[in-house]
C-alpha cells in the first residue's frame, strides 16, 4: 500500500512541478494564472495522498488493493510515461506547447486506476474528490478551448478528454450504485467487506455489520403503487445515511433490504447504531398524495466480530449470516425494532 501511494504523491509532485515551471514562463498572463491554480490543485491532491499514507502509517487505512503487484506495474509504467512527456526545457515552450503538455499530463490523470483508489481508501469523501478534479480538468479544458479555434483538432481533443473523464466517472458509478437509492449496490459492498475484514484481521479492530430490512413493505406497494414504494425505498435510504457514520457504508443489499458495515464499531456503538437506525426510519415524515403522513418502519439486525481472528476474511458468510439470524429475530419480536447484536469471536 505504501509503494502506491508513494507512486501516487510522485505523479501528482510532477505534475505539481511542471506547472508550476509553465507558470512562472508563460507569456500569456490569463494561461500563466490557469497553471499557477493547476500546480496549487496538484499541491492539494498531493497532501490527499500524503494524508492517506500518514493514515495507512498510522495503522488506519487497510490493505484495500487485492493485487498490489499488479497496481504497483500499471502506476510505475504510468509514472514512466508521465515522465517521457514532461519535455527537460519546459520553460522554453511556448503557450501552444505548454497546453498540449498540459493536456497530455491529465491524460494520464484520468486513468480510471486513481478514482477508484479514492473510492477505495475514503468512501466518505470521495464524491468530494472527483468533484474537485473535474474543477482541475475543467480549467485546462476552458484554457484549451479560449486559446485555440472553436473548429482546431486542440479544441476538439480538449473535448475528447474532458468526455473520456466523464465516462470513466459515469461507468463506475454504474458499477458500484444502486440507480434508483443513489448508494452502494451489493457489489460494493463484496469488495469493501473483504477489505475491511482483512484489515480488521490484520489490527485485531471490531468490524460490524448491520442488516435492515422495510417493515410490510409489499403491502405498502400494493396498497399504494410501485412508484410510492420507490420513494419510500429512497426515504429509508436517506435517512438510514443520516443515522449511520460517514465512514460507515451503507448498500442496498435487496429489494427492500439494507447493509452497513461499520468498522471499527465496539458491540456498544454499534448496538446504538441499530437502535438510531430503527428510530430515524420511524421519524420520516413521507406524505401521500393526499398529503397525509404514511408511517414507515424496518426491522435491523447485526454481528459484530470482536477481536477478529485471522480467518474473519474467509467467514464472512458466517457473520453475515449471523447478521441475517439477528435481524430475523427482530422480525420476530414484532418489527419496527433493532434486534440484539450477534457477537462472534468474543473471547
Ligand atoms: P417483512 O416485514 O417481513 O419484511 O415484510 P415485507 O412485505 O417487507 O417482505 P417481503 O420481502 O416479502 O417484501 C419485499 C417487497 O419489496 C417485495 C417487492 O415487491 C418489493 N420491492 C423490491 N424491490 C423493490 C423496488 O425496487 N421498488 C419497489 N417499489 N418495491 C420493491
Ligand atoms: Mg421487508
Amino acid at each position: 500500500m505504501r509503494e502506491i501511494l508513494e507512486l501516487c504523491i510522485e505523479m501528482d509532485l510532477l505534475a505539481q512541478r511542471a506547472y508550476g515551471v509553465m507558470a512562472a514562463h508563460c507569456d500569456n498572463k490569463e494561461l500563466a494564472k490557469t497553471f499557477s491554480k493547476m500546480s496549487a490543485e496538484e499541491g492539494t491532491h498531493v497532501s490527499w495522498w500524503n494524508d492517506l499514507l500518514g493514515a495507512w502509517e498510522r495503522g488506519l487505512l487497510p490493505d484495500l488493493v487485492n493485487d498490489t503487484d499488479a497496481l504497483i506495474d500499471r502506476l510505475t509504467g504510468l509514472r514512466a510515461e508521465l515522465e517521457d512527456i514532461l519535455p527537460e526545457a519546459l520553460a522554453d515552450l511556448t503557450d501552444h506547447e505548454m497546453l498540449a503538455t498540459a493536456a497530455r499530463i491529465e491524460f494520464f490523470m484520468i486513468d480510471p486506476i486513481f478514482g477508484e483508489l479514492i473510492d477505495l481508501t475514503e468512501p466518505a469523501r470521495a464524491d468530494r474528490r472527483h468533484e474537485a478534479y473535474s474543477a482541475h480538468l475543467q480549467r485546462l479544458i476552458v484554457a484549451i478551448e479560449h486559446h485555440y479555434e472553436e473548429q482546431s483538432l486542440a479544441a476538439f481533443l480538449a473535448g475528447i478528454l474532458n468526455r473520456t473523464w466523464r465516462d470513466n466517472l459515469a461507468l463506475a458509478i454504474y458499477a458500484t450504485r444502486d440507480p434508483l437509492t443513489g448508494i452502494h449496490n451489493r457489489r460494493a459492498l463484496d469488495t469493501h467487506l473483504r477489505q475491511w475484514s482483512a484489515w480488521s484481521a490484520r489490527y485485531g479492530r471490531p468490524l460490524g455489520v448491520a442488516l435492515v430490512d422495510i417493515d410490510l413493505f409489499k403491502n405498502l406497494n400494493d396498497a399504494r403503487g410501485h412508484t410510492f414504494g420507490d420513494k419510500a425505498l429512497c426515504a429509508v435510504a436517506d435517512a438510514l445515511k443520516s443515522a449511520v457514520r460517514s465512514s460507515d457504508m451503507l448498500v442496498r443489499y435487496g429489494g427492500d433490504e439494507f447493509a452497513i458495515i461499520a468498522p471499527e464499531a465496539e458491540p456498544g456503538e454499534f448496538a446504538a447504531l441499530l437502535r438510531r437506525m430503527v428510530e430515524t426510519v420511524r421519524m420520516i415524515d413521507l406524505k401521500d398524495a393526499e398529503g397525509r403522513r404514511v408511517p414507515l418502519s424496518i426491522s435491523a439486525g447485526g454481528a459484530v466480530a470482536v477481536d477478529p481472528p485471522a480467518s474473519l476474511p474467509r467467514s464472512l458468510d458466517r457473520l453475515l449470516a449471523a447478521a441475517d439470524q439477528s435481524l430475523y429475530a427482530a422480525k420476530q419480536a414484532g418489527r419496527d425494532r433493532a434486534g440484539e447484536p450477534i457477537i462472534l469471536g468474543a473471547p
